[in-house]
């Protein structure tokens, strides 16, 4: 059976990704435009962890014919025999099918509505809410893999999620956008912050672009660690809006750039950039 290193970039957009020069991600397939089945984090989460990958919006068929066809890439991926939709009931949990063909589960996320006392942390043998927003590289030096069985370690990244690995000094503190949300219910802590102009969010979104060329460094550190059998799976849980619309963000908006995510996976090809 592979290992299984699945990699959420919250927040990153796909024409973010297309600009980003990514040579590490470009050896295990150059992604493709999907759409993710929500506009913000943890439903978003909720529909990867079920193990359907974000879709392609396809026209002419029956949307059980689209989810049953995902599932049975799960052969693939896992290089394992007879897996299909069926296989993953009555749970439905990517995790909990995992664990039980005899994976060692771990996940290491960046955004607090993950946190590990929500039902995203079912399943996983261990599951670790990071102290800092954007420490992919951290995640890294921790990872291990087991050489007696399979392992599954799940990312979810923060350093694409707003402020894209800016400090607290260049951009203002939004509660729920930073990622934030144990403010959200306090009437007395308005924010009285004006929306961004255009020009700012022009910046934000280059900076977004450079978040993904760090992510893409790091990951050549963890291709070093990964054993042969590795299969990688690299999206986004939503995109993110830079004024298209009049929107900046992601959550309540219903617009097509907060769908559009990147897609690829694979085993890792040729020699380290
Ligand atoms: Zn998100």
């Amino acid at each position: 059976m592979n290992n299984l290193v699945y990699i959420v970039m919250d927040s990153c957009r796909y024409d973010a990704y297309e600009k980003a020069r990514t040579p590490n991600m470009d050896r295990i397939a150059i992604g493709e435009k999907r759409y993710s089945f929500a506009s913000w984090t943890s439903p978003s989460h909720y529909v990867l962890l079920m193990g359907i990958t974000p879709h392609k919006s396809p026209v002419g068929v029956f949307a059980s014919e689209v989810y049953k066809e995902d599932f049975t890439l799960w052969k693939t991926r896992l290089a394992v025999e007879e897996l299909s939709f069926k296989s993953f009931v009555p749970e439905l949990s990517l995790t909990a099918k995992l664990k039980k063909l005899g994976y060692r589960t771990s996940a290491r996320v960046s955004l607090p509505v993950l946190n590990p006392f929500t039902t995203f942390s079912t399943h996983f043998d261990d599951y670790k809410l990071m102290s800092d927003h954007n420490d992919f590289a951290g995640m890294v030096d921790e990872i291990k893999f087991d050489p007696l069985k399979p392992t599954f370690h799940f990312f979810n990244l923060g350093e694409t999620h707003y402020p894209y690995m800016l400090t607290k000094e260049d951009v203002p503190v939004l509660h729920g956008v930073h990622g934030v949300f144990k403010h959200l219910d306090d009437d007395n802590d308005k924010e009285d912050i004006e929306f961004f102009n255009q020009a700012k969010l022009d910046e934000l979104k280059e900076k977004q672009v450079s978040c993904v060329e760090h992510i893409d460094k790091t990951l050549g550190e963890l291709f070093r660690k990964c054993p042969e059998e590795t299969w990688f799976i690299i999206t986004a849980d939503h995109g993110e809006l830079f004024g298209e619309g009049g929107y900046f963000g992601h959550g309540p908006i219903f617009h097509e750039k907060v769908f559009e995510v990147p897609f690829l996976e694979g085993v890792v090809r040729g020699a380290q950039p």
